[in-house]
């Protein structure tokens, strides 16, 4: 093998190397006393555990072992932090052995030995040490204070029922119902909870049970529930149905950016002259008539009446009204609006034939298609029991009736929202 090696040496100093390569080999296989050599000491740390969460407990020891003699010192440096700074020393001439418990950040050791020729072996061992996790601070419970009304009086405290149906952990599933029995009411509710307000009337027939749902509560809140009291007029599911099939996006105007109702002469196909206008005008104004649809909300001052055709496009915010005799269907009028993706309605024309407006009769067309303009956009009406009507006054009757009045109430409630689900406004859970 050795000279196996050697031949295999190819460099320009190769005879030399060789020769060394042999003296060497030689050496080594026939061996030769060393020289007496002091050896140093191996100096064996321990620290147990050596990571944990603090305060941490652990056992240190400094052992050492010397292969020709006695150790002589033991001496231990414990640096609490490991930044260079040591916060104590032990020195001894016997092995350490010793319990400490550490807190702050991690810890380094240097363990030495000394043996009696002064030859030395250090070795160091390290701490780890994790913080423990903080408990949480509570986060403090916010207030949902509110009042219970009804829609149809504005600030009168009414008894009922209200809960708060408490998701503590946003699941969708309420952990937890808070009872109150109405006007004010004060729930306590956790920190960051999904909470459902659901408020009924009690007295009179009752009510529908409105909803109000208030997500990530960090903060207190203060809400008026207004419920819509049930009809009168037919059962509360027959009017939740109907409100539900004639206006089932809940698409209303933003009444606050109603700009003009614009009565137009002349259109591209018919006009109306200066009698049919005041009719008409007169209809929207009748605070028995269309002004009903808008609760209480007056129309006088947004009637425009112009002389000449409508631009295109339709303006914004803007009702007009058009003379067309040529209506498809043979219709007498028909109404036509725009919505945005919110829901809210801010464009509509309507358009009339001018043949059906006449004096001393009661032109009920008008009155219908003032109907859609507000509240029934996406449907024609239905007939309740006893001749009342939801939003639709042609041909029953010339103006619009108690359930028109009542279902312009909800649409135009301020605190229920366009598009709102009627599941919110007129829920119909029993509890
Ligand atoms: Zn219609």
């Amino acid at each position: 093998m050795v000279k196996h090696l050697i031949n295999k040496l190819k460099t320009k100093a190769g005879n030399v190397f060789r020769k060394a390569v042999f003296l060497g080999t030689t050496f080594l296989l026939f061996g030769c006393p060393d020289p007496y050599i002091p050896q140093s000491p191996r100096a064996i740390v321990y620290a147990n555990p050596n990571s944990g969460e603090a305060p941490l407990e652990s056992r240190i020891t400094l052992n050492g072992e010397d292969p020709d003699g006695d150790i002589a010192e033991y001496k231990l440096e414990i640096d609490e932090g490991a930044n260079g700074s040591v916060e104590e020393t032990i020195v001894q001439s016997t092995p350490i052995d010793i319990t400490r418990t550490f807190s702050d950040g991690n810890v380094k050791i240097y363990g030495q030995c000394t043996d009696s020729t002064g030859l030395r072996g250090a070795k160091n061992a390290y701490i780890t040490l994790s913080q423990p996790t903080p408990e949480p601070t509570p986060l403090p419970a916010k207030h949902i204070t509110g009042r219970l009304e009804s829609n149809e009086e504005d600030g009168v405290l009414k008894s009922g029922e209200v809960r708060a149906y408490v998701d503590t952990n946003n699941d969708g599933i309420a952990e937890d119902v808070l009872y109150d029995d109405g006007e004010n009411f004060d729930f306590l509710v956790p920190y960051n909870s999904d909470v459902k307000i659901k408020g009924k009337i009690n007295g009179g027939l009752g009510s529908y049970v409105r909803t109000v749902s208030f997500e990530d509560v960090i903060e207190n809140k203060d809400v008026t529930v207004r419920a819509v009291p049930y009809p009168t007029f037919c059962t509360p599911e027959e009017f939740r149905q109907h409100m539900y099939e004639i206006n089932c996006t809940n698409s209303k105007w933003d009444l606050d950016n109603l700009y003009k109702i614009k009565i137009f002469k002349h259109g591209n196909d018919g006009e109306f002259n200066d009698t049919q206008v005041t009719l008409i005008s007169n209809k929207f104004k009748d605070a028995n008539d269309i002004e009903k649809f808008v609760d209480g909300k007056e129309l006088d001052s947004y009637i425009e009446v112009v002389d000449g055709i409508p631009p295109e496009p339709w303006e914004d915010n803007c009702i007009y009204v058009v003379p067309n005799n040529n209506i498809p269907g043979d219709n007498a009028g028909v109404t036509y609006r725009q919505k945005t993706t919110n829901k809210v309605v801010y464009k509509v024309r309507i358009e009339i034939d001018p043949a059906g407006i006449i004096p001393d009769t009661s032109n009920t067309v008008i009155t219908h298609e003032g109907g859609h303009a507000f509240n029934a956009f996406d449907g024609e009406a239905i007939i309740l029991e006893d001749g009342d009507t939801i939003l639709k006054a042609y041909p029953n009757g010339a103006v619009p009736k108690i359930a028109d009045e009542k279902a312009a109430k909800v649409v135009y409630e301020n605190t229920y929202n366009a598009g709102e689900s009627w599941n919110n406004i007129l829920g119909m859970e029993s509890w």
